[in-house]
């Protein structure tokens, strides 16, 4: 049976009903998942311990998004301890942790519309209102984890970033689309009244890998321990919350005009680019998106860490602060 589902055995996850693979990476798989006491859905990451063999290397090719990442045992204990901290609704949280002999287990609250990344592919490109819905969210979760836990997520991008749908709901009253959903495409076919439909509810971080606890840069602690940290360490860490910030603007980028602000084929071509800031806001496709966007994004791609924008900064700033919507309230 093992062999025709093509599904390896997990002891240890009995209690669960696996019903699909939702992601897979290097080291780990993702399932959709029933717990059969309470009928409530999960995702369930299933980390191998062992090391990667070469029966799986072809497995990795098929998806080259998924870079071979080195997960040793520390590592996973790492995202592990780390996400046990947290609950905010823009973070995914961890319901429950295992291990068998081969596998660790995390079961994780389950998002049912998957990547963000899919998203954007599917829309192309997103109106600057369903940007803002997603980008506040995403950086209210960064304003959480910098200026409440000290957390540095590190690995923030469209593939981490996971939704919830919005349910369609289907009614005669024929009232305008609502935000935070798109007008109907002309090729989209008879248009049915209702709110909702797959548009992108709430958005969530998932991922924590390769997150880290930083040094506090006012009180110079770790979470708020005194320790005997050498002043190079506590250096090098001040600008670490600032790679979310950087990353925040490149998927802020992204979702706005459909591409990367950064991208070449070649990686030492790539990396040039990065290093220097080198981007830029490409006729046409930016030229219809408002000024104000830009220069929030300008402020996030900036390459010294220390004036780049901080979270806070980041909801000071006008494209976000003097919006019309609020994230989550339809008009
Ligand atoms: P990796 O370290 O291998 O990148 P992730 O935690 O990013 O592991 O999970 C890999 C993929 O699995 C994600 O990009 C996503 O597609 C899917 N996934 C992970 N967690 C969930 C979840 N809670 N709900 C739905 N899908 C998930
Ligand atoms: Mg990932």
């Amino acid at each position: 049976r093992e062999q025709r589902n093509k599904m390896p055995i997990y002891p240890g996850l009995e209690r669960y009903q696996i019903l699909e693979k939702m992601g897979d990476g290097a080291f780990s798989n993702v399932y959709k998942a029933i717990d059969k006491m309470t009928q409530e859905k999960v995702a369930i990451k299933v980390v191998r311990k062992r090391e990667l063999d070469h029966s799986q290397e072809k497995h990795l090719h098929r998806d080259m998004k998924k870079k071979p990442r080195a997960i040793e045992r520390s590592n996973i204990l790492k995202e592990v301890q780390i996400m046990r901290q947290l609950k905010h609704p823009s973070i995914v949280s961890l319901l429950s942790f295992s291990e068998s002999l081969d596998y660790y287990y995390l079961v994780l609250e389950l998002m049912e519309g998957g990547e963000l990344f899919h998203q954007i592919v599917k829309l192309t490109y997103f109106s600057e209102n369903l940007a803002r819905h997603v980008i506040i969210q995403v950086a209210e979760g960064i304003r959480y984890l910098h200026e409440e836990k000290g957390v540095v997520h590190r690995d923030i991008k469209p593939e981490n970033l996971l939704f919830e749908p919005i349910p369609f709901v289907p009614s005669d009253d024929p009232s305008p689309p609502q935000f935070p959903n798109e007008e109907p495409k002309e090729d989209e076919g008879e248009f049915i009244p209702g709110i909702g439909g797959g548009g992108i509810g709430k958005i969530k971080i998932a991922d924590f890998g390769l997150s880290k606890i930083v040094w506090d840069e006012q009180t110079m602690t770790p979470c708020g321990t005194v320790g005997y940290t050498a002043p190079e360490i506590i250096k090098d860490e001040r600008y670490s919350k600032s790679v979310d910030m950087w990353a925040l603007g490149c998927v802020l980028y992204t979702m706005l005009c459909g591409f990367p602000p950064f991208y070449d084929e070649s990686i030492p071509d790539l990396t040039d680019k990065v290093t220097k800031g080198q981007y830029a806001f490409l006729s046409p496709w930016w030229d219809p998106i408002s000024v104000s966007s830009k220069d929030l994004i300008s402020n996030l791609l900036i390459v010294d860490p220390e004036k780049r924008f901080t979270i806070n900064q980041f909801f000071e700033h006008p494209w976000i602060k003097d919006e019309p919507f609020l994230p989550n309230t339809p008009v």
